[in-house]
């Protein structure tokens, strides 16, 4: 029956992760992963995650179904944090949101609504680069994908003018993916100066923002300020759609936790944009597992466990920047590296786009056991004090030749 199906290419990411895998090497470092490791290099979980679930496992809660569109303690209080409490459309009850399998699903649902409703364009403008998975989302969505110039490969830096001109030429009321902080894969981020021309130019165009927030508090450690480019447009009064994931904010990746929103002009609008988005989510998988949602439901909702949290998120952003500056001074002073790395510490996130070449890195991985995308991307929550300096020695190596 399937011997006409054809093998598909192998997933880029996971991929890197096999190779690391059958390395035997004790100084092997996976900088391709996108999930937090602490000091030691260990996943972390949590503090005020752990007390949250002690809550909930007294607390002997059920497990009957939620409604399809999830735990409402859960949701309001992930939609404050989003849009902020004193936000118009939040204050005057017309945000439809739905509780969805983490931050992909809040983009396949997001997709999906948009293909269906959206009265002015089947087309979605992506930056170039996005993250992998956002071209697949949205084609298999039903939504035609386009790009937008968002990188510079010379300066290592955001491609402004480039955005400005295709975001001006894309045909108006397009649809356009903004990474609302922390950009997967590059790690730069307009400047808020910067985000109020591109609300401008949306204005100008009529063009619908469609905000993925899959790093809230990730990026400064500061969950208000990650948000600005979200609250920005929201002030100016644009109608927006949000994917949020508690995925690496609360270290929640497997527990599969986000949220779809979307701002609409009335209460009543809402009432109608809502029961279209039940009409989507119930043949795909009903309703959303309740756990997960749970336990961020608990820590939102506890002004204790929320402070706790705030200054957790803090500490995992923290160390990231401090690794990019560790990594800056020993690249660039101890180890006259050629080339500029300031870029190292003027990007935020998770991620780096370090500007090394597909061939440097297969260098990386042959002869220091260092494993990254080829695209040069490395995971600086995969670097500690202890593998540092190693690190930094493996690409001053590869670029020197
Ligand atoms: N958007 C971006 C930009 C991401 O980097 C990620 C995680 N890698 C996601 C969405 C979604 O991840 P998840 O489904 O695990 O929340």
């Amino acid at each position: 029956t399937w011997s006409a199906v054809p093998a598909g290419p192998p997933d880029p990411i996971l991929g890197v992760t096999e190779a690391f895998k059958a390395d035997k090497d004790p100084r092997k470092i996976n900088l391709g992963v996108g999930a937090y490791r602490d000091e030691n290099g260990k996943p972390y979980v949590l503090p005020s995650v752990l007390k949250a679930e002690e809550i909930i496992t007294a607390s002997k809660a059920d497990k009957e179904y939620l409604p399809i569109t999830g735990l409402a303690d859960f949701t309001k209080l992930a939609a404050k944090l989003a849009y902020g409490a004193d936000s118009a459309p939040l204050q005057e009850g017309r945000i439809s949101s739905t509780q969805s399998i983490s931050g992909t699903g809040a983009l396949r649902i997001g997709g999906a609504f948009l293909a269906r409703h959206y009265p002015h364009s089947k087309t979605i403008f992506l930056p170039v680069p996005s993250w992998g998975n956002h071209t697949p989302v949205f084609r298999d969505s039903g939504l035609e994908v386009k790009g937008y110039r968002y990188f510079d490969k010379k300066t290592v830096g955001l491609d402004f003018a480039g955005l400005k001109e295709d975001l001006r030429n894309a045909p108006e009321k397009s649809i356009v993916l903004l990474h609302a902080c922390a950009h997967n894969p590059t790690g730069v981020d307009p400047t808020p100066e910067q985000w109020a021309e591109i609300s401008d130019i949306c204005k100008e165009r009529g063009l619908f923002p469609f905000f993925d927030m899959a790093y809230q508090g990730f990026a400064s450690g500061n969950t208000a300020r990650d948000a600005f480019a979200l609250r920005h447009f929201v002030k100016e009064g644009h109608q927006v759609a949000l994917a949020q994931s508690f995925a690496k904010n609360m270290g929640l990746y497997g527990e599969r936790v986000g949220l779809f929103s979307l701002t609409t002009s009335s209460p009543e609008e809402k009432a109608r944009v809502d029961s279209q988005v039940k009409i989507i989510v119930r043949p795909m998988y009903s309703n959303p597992p309740i756990h997960g949602a749970r336990i961020a439901g608990t820590i939102l909702g506890s002004p204790e466990l929320y402070t706790q949290w705030e200054s957790e998120v803090a500490g995992m952003a923290n160390r990231i920047i401090s690794m990019r500056d560790k990594l800056y001074d020993t690249l660039t002073h101890d180890l006259k590296t050629p080339g500029e790395w300031r870029h190292i510490k003027s990007q935020i996130g998770m991620f780096s786009f370090t500007g090394l070449t597909p061939p440097q890195t297969k260098a990386l991985a042959e002869k220091a056991h260092i494993y990254m995308t080829g695209d040069g991307r490395i995971s600086m929550a995969g670097l500690n004090g202890g593998n540092i300096v190693y690190f930094a020695e493996g690409v001053n190596a590869a670029v020197r030749g």
